[in-house]
């Protein structure tokens, strides 16, 4: 079996070198927010405008941005152009960032499959039991849930 001697792709300080350039990338976003923008055909509703015959593309069309909040789905419309421009400028961003975000999830994975278990800490050290048995004592004992680094 043939053995790579030049730097693994996928070694653990490769990934790491990766993390960081991707953690930069995160610096160069610019404003962001979520949201979809649609273009809505309008229609004005009087009987005798072109815009009501069946084939007719409608009026100008309506550019809208919704977005779900609680559960709920809230609209924004754009009153003139540039505003809309900008509400696209931010929604791409926001897309960039969740793109950026899943890379940076699973470069996570990969890594901390990868981080041998000797680099950690074997257990609690004296000092660490005695600071946690004081907080513990304090927190009146049943909140364990504050530990979630713990296991
Ligand atoms: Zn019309």
């Amino acid at each position: 079996m043939l053995r790579q001697e030049v730097p693994m792709p996928d070694s653990l300080s490769a990934l790491e070198a990766d993390r960081s350039k991707l953690l930069e990338e995160f610096l160069g976003l610019g404003d962001l927010r979520p949201g979809s923008i649609t273009a809505v055909v309008r229609r004005c509703g009087k009987p005798t405008c072109h815009c009501a015959k069946a084939n007719d593309p409608g009026h100008d069309p309506q550019f809208r941005l919704t977005r779900r909040v609680a559960g709920k789905t809230v609209t924004e419309s754009f009153p003139h152009p540039a505003t809309l421009r900008k509400a696209q400028k931010e929604v791409a961003e926001f897309r960039r960032f969740q793109k950026l975000s899943a890379e940076l999830v699973t470069l996570n994975e990969r890594i901390c499959a990868r981080r041998p278990v000797e680099q950690e800490r074997g257990g609690w050290t004296e000092a660490e039991k005695k600071r946690l048995r004081l907080s513990i004592r304090k927190w009146g004992g049943n909140r364990g849930k504050s530990w979630g680094a713990g296991k």
